[in-house]
């Protein structure tokens, strides 16, 4: 039999309606068994988050001032939630001890980690299903770091002789028994601890999206949903800001080749995207997964003639920036010129200082600051040893009249990094979309 680890988050656990829809989702195949869950989020735009009024409670505990009215709104979501989906469940003694909490010396973590597991006992008790509480099996080590290998080995324990559970996201405990929360949206990595320990044959992470986006929506026009994308492309994509999960929730999985399944509770038929290790065989030549991109970088540029017979020209500048603290993103260079690129708000505190010490340490011809930088990264494993995609590329950002002011190809070919004026960002991806992914 197969095993699927479920995830769902905040918006498919958010009230009695949602939490059918789920109910639906899991009953559809059997082999749906381990499913974590999220407290209950948003049910509209201008909605909060349980977890969020759980720490509203905690301010206003430590502050001395009244947390009733938060207490009293996390307690008429659920009461609602369980009197919609009728079910016998005393959230009264669970609100009682939250508040016995909240009146004694309260924890932050612990009231943040209520929210899901509230909304995990009540969809146990649903489901007619085991409830495990994730404080007697994630473990974190007392510097507040994942213990994954007690973690796995313990889950592993409790879950081979539970055929079915449901077990809150976001939470576990140090090593004296305290609750530990991940940081936010930490229940994505549950999720992936969970898939691991049962050897998942896949991780469905379900949430208020059909999967990952080729591009910005609200920068290109209807862009297109990304099917399938390797963990690699992933993380390009997702370090130059295109989330679909928590960063953690990729490392439990991707070591034991179990890939991910973002899925949208919303719209079950749509197959989602796939996130997996390795590209398939027969992948499309040449493709494109996806661009993202940022704005808000600078470049240092230094020019001196003759900088390349200098040796340790390159050591002693970077060595100034690493004693700052900072760390770069690109380093673009020609044979008497280099440019370093970092993020203008990291650079601005140390700016005058960095400036200063590499002019006296390697006493450039031109040292200047560039600000106002946007990174442009077009990613897909396919494109790696593939003729005419870069061509491609600087033909549309040409086409949309925009100057290429750096370009930057990582060594696996997996990406190409182009740096634009920030008010060329916008105009550069749209082109850029339009002639890789688009025409394609
Ligand atoms: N409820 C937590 C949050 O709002 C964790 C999660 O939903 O994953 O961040």
């Amino acid at each position: 039999m197969k095993t699927i680890a479920l995830k769902f988050g905040g918006t498919s656990m958010a009230d009695a309606n949602q939490i059918r829809k789920v109910t639906a989702i899991i009953k559809q195949s059997q082999h749906r068994r381990y499913i974590v869950v999220s407290a209950p989020g948003k049910r509209s735009s201008d909605d909060i988050k349980v977890t969020d009024l759980l720490y509203q409670c905690y301010n206003a505990a430590v502050k001395g001032e009244d947390f009733e009215p938060s207490l009293l709104q996390i307690r008429e979501r659920f009461e609602e939630i369980i009197r919609d989906l009728e079910l016998e469940f005393d959230i009264d003694s669970e609100i009682e001890t939250i508040r016995k909490h909240l009146q004694g010396d309260p924890e932050k973590d612990y009231m943040a980690s209520r929210g899901e597991y509230l909304s995990a006992k009540v969809f146990a008790c649903h489901l007619g299903y085991k409830f495990i509480d994730a404080a007697d099996y994630i473990h974190f080590n007392e510097n507040g770091s994942l213990n994954f290998q007690k973690t796995k080995e313990d889950l592993k324990k409790v879950l081979t002789v539970t055929f079915r559970a449901v077990l809150p996201g976001f939470y576990g405990s140090l090593p004296g028994g305290k609750i530990h929360t991940f940081s936010r949206g930490g229940s994505d990595v549950t999720g992936s601890i969970v898939a691991r320990a049962v050897h998942a044959d896949i991780y469905e992470n379900w949430t208020d999206v059909s999967g990952m986006l080729a591009a910005d929506p609200r920068i290109v026009e209807n862009p297109r949903q990304i099917r399938i994308i390797t963990y690699r492309e992933l993380r390009e994509l997702s370090y130059m800001g295109a989330t679909v999960l928590h960063e953690d929730a990729v490392f439990p999985v991707q070591q034991a080749n179990i890939s991910i399944n973002i899925r949208n509770t919303n719209d079950p038929e749509d197959p989602g995207t796939l996130i997996i290790p390795h590209l398939p065989e027969n992948a499309d030549p040449g493709s494109v997964t996806g661009i993202a991109g940022h704005k808000g970088f600078s470049s240092i540029l230094i020019e001196k003639d003759l900088m390349n017979s200098e040796v340790g020209f390159t050591a002693k500048v970077l060595n100034i920036i690493a004693s700052h603290g900072l760390s770069f993103e690109h380093l673009p260079s020609g044979i008497d010129t280099m440019s370093l690129i970092l993020r203008t708000e990291d650079l601005a505190p140390e700016r005058d200082q960095v400036l200063a010490e590499i002019q006296e340490a390697v006493q450039p011809d031109t040292l200047y600051v560039e600000d106002g930088i946007a990174l442009i990264a077009v990613v897909g494993q396919g494109m790696a040893y593939y003729k005419g995609i870069a061509a491609k590329i600087f033909q549309a950002i040409t086409d949309a009249n925009v100057n290429i002011r750096m370009i930057d190809q990582g060594s696996s070919e997996l990406n190409i990094i182009i740096g634009v004026a920030e008010e060329d960002y916008e105009a550069a991806i749209r082109s850029i979309y339009a002639e890789v992914i688009e025409k394609k």
